[in-house]
């Protein structure tokens, strides 16, 4: 059997259910608090009076990588789901249900259970400000969710055995679903991994789904990675292209399939946000979505564009930027330059497109024949130019000064005519690649709270 690890705020159950679980399966229950107590011989409550919380941190990160790999349930501490590293050991073979509970609940177990308060506050506002703060690592901790507010542990582990047995998709929606997928442009080689996934004799109902959706999203790399990626973790996940001209429809697909998560492209991250019930600060200040993360019924939109397009130049910190174009991923880079204290120009073709991106983003702003007067440490390319099958530079050779840090968000050709111009001059020159693979590495850290090297992106795309 998968080992079955359950996740959650502490209150919501999973010690009870864990026990009750484990006995039905037959299976030992594992609980990483009590492994700490048992192996340092001292209580929670006494490690962290003496030694502090960081110190506590250290002896869950020992038992959990100690875990053993299958036929066993683990009930995690409350704070686990917040470092990478155990998210990988945690999730790697094993199904994972995170359990939730409303305030008033958890405030009433706790209050009859000693633990030690994490921060000054008192219990109740403790509770909330905990759980917001860790939100975005439990919705990527659950393939399952369960709110145990109004359930008793035996009926939570009731539901999590029907779970681990029957899955969560009914046979009538994946039979729906496969047709919806058949009917659209999925390669052939991909729609028959699909529907022996969705429909097969075989199949493993726990296997989840996510995708790209986009229209079209045929150029994508995403599936590839994406797929890599879920072998290497030991994820029970299959990613595959949602293509459709309908965001709607997309949105309603992956819903009915109890997709976990979706990657947006062209041309549906702004008309995605209508469809979510939660949107990120960052993404709703860029006004897009690329990512949507699915868990307890609610989808979240998130844009991790821009943190693709920060990483690479977090060492210019405060430098003088011109940025071309003031289209869609010319916001996101705008988000991510103005994070970084830069001093931002916004050139675009079109001028007043260009004032009212900056306006949005306290920048300054000009038409295209301004280049030449600002003299930038970087450029950064967000128009098209450059992009198979044009060969055009968006700025001549003698525009380019070594100096100069010249980034061109355009990937494909992997190396642009501006890069190669950039290059010729002696410029630092960064690549559009670089960004699909930081996007793609905050993407995977949303679906599943694992931090993949950029290493290991690299060498799965080279
Ligand atoms: P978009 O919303 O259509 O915006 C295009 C921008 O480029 C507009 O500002 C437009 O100016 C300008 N432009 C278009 N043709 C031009 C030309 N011939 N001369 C000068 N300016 C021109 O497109 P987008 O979604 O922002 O994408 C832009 C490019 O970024 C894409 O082509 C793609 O290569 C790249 N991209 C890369 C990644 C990545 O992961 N590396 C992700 C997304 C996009 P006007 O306002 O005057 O029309």
């Amino acid at each position: 059997m998968r080992r079955c690890v359950l996740f959650g705020y502490r209150g919501t159950g999973k010690t009870g259910i864990g026990t009750i679980l484990a006995r039905r399966l037959n299976v030992p229950f594992l609980d990483t608090d009590a492994l700490i107590e048992e192996g340092s011989g001292r209580t929670i409550p006494i490690i962290f009076r003496d030694d502090g919380e960081e110190r506590f941190r250290d002896l869950e990160r020992e038992v959990i990588a100690a875990l053993p790999a299958g036929n066993c349930v683990i009930g995690t501490g409350g704070g686990a789901v917040m470092d990478a590293k155990n998210m990988e050991r945690l999730r790697a073979g094993s199904v994972c249900v995170l359990l939730t509970a409303d305030l008033a609940t958890i405030g009433r177990r706790l209050a009859r259970a000693p633990r030690p308060p994490l921060t000054s506050l008192p219990l109740q506002e403790e509770i909330g400000q905990m759980i917001t703060h860790r939100r975005r690592q439990y919705a990527a901790s659950a393939d399952f969710c369960m709110d145990t507010s109004a359930t008793s542990p035996e009926e939570a582990a009731d539901e999590i055995l029907s779970f681990l047995e029957q899955g969560t998709i009914p046979a009538p929606a994946r039979e729906t679903a496969f047709r919806w997928f058949a009917s659209g442009p999925l390669p052939a080689p991909e729609r028959a991994q699909l529907e022996s996934l969705l429909t097969g004799p075989e199949r493993d109902v726990q296997t989840r789904f996510l995708g790209i959706a986009g229209w079209p999203a045929a150029h994508s790399k995403s599936p590839f990675l994406f797929n890599r990626l879920f072998e290497r973790y030991g994820l029970n996940y299959h990613y595959t292209r949602f293509e459709d001209p309908s965001i709607g429809t997309i949105m309603r697909v992956a819903r009915d399939i109890d997709a976990k998560g979706l990657s947006v492209t062209i041309p549906f991250k702004k008309d995605v946000m209508a469809c979510l019930d939660e949107i990120d600060d960052a993404a709703q200040q860029i006004g897009a979505v690329n990512t949507v993360v699915f868990a307890c019924g609610i989808a979240r939109g998130y844009n991790t564009d821009w943190l693709g397009i920060r990483k690479p130049i977090t060492g210019l910190q405060g430098a003088r930027a011109v940025l071309l174009g003031a289209g869609g991923v010319a916001a996101a880079a705008a988000y991510a330059l103005a994070d970084l204290g830069m001093e931002v120009t916004i050139l675009n073709r079109t001028p007043a497109k260009a004032r009212t991106l900056a306006e949005h983003f306290g920048c300054r702003w000009g038409a295209w024949d301004a280049f030449d007067g600002l003299n930038p440490d970087l450029v950064v390319n967000a128009t098209p130019l450059g992009m198979q099958p044009d060969t055009r530079s968006p700025l001549r050779a003698d525009q380019l000064k070594k100096e100069m840090t010249v980034f061109d968000l355009v990937y494909t050709p992997p190396v642009t005519p501006l890069i190669a111009a950039a290059r010729k001059a002696g410029c630092a020159t960064i690549t559009g690649t670089e960004v699909f693979i930081h996007q793609a590495r905050e993407q995977f850290r949303l679906f599943f709270g694992i931090d993949v090297p950029d290493t290991v992106i690299r060498e799965i795309l080279a």
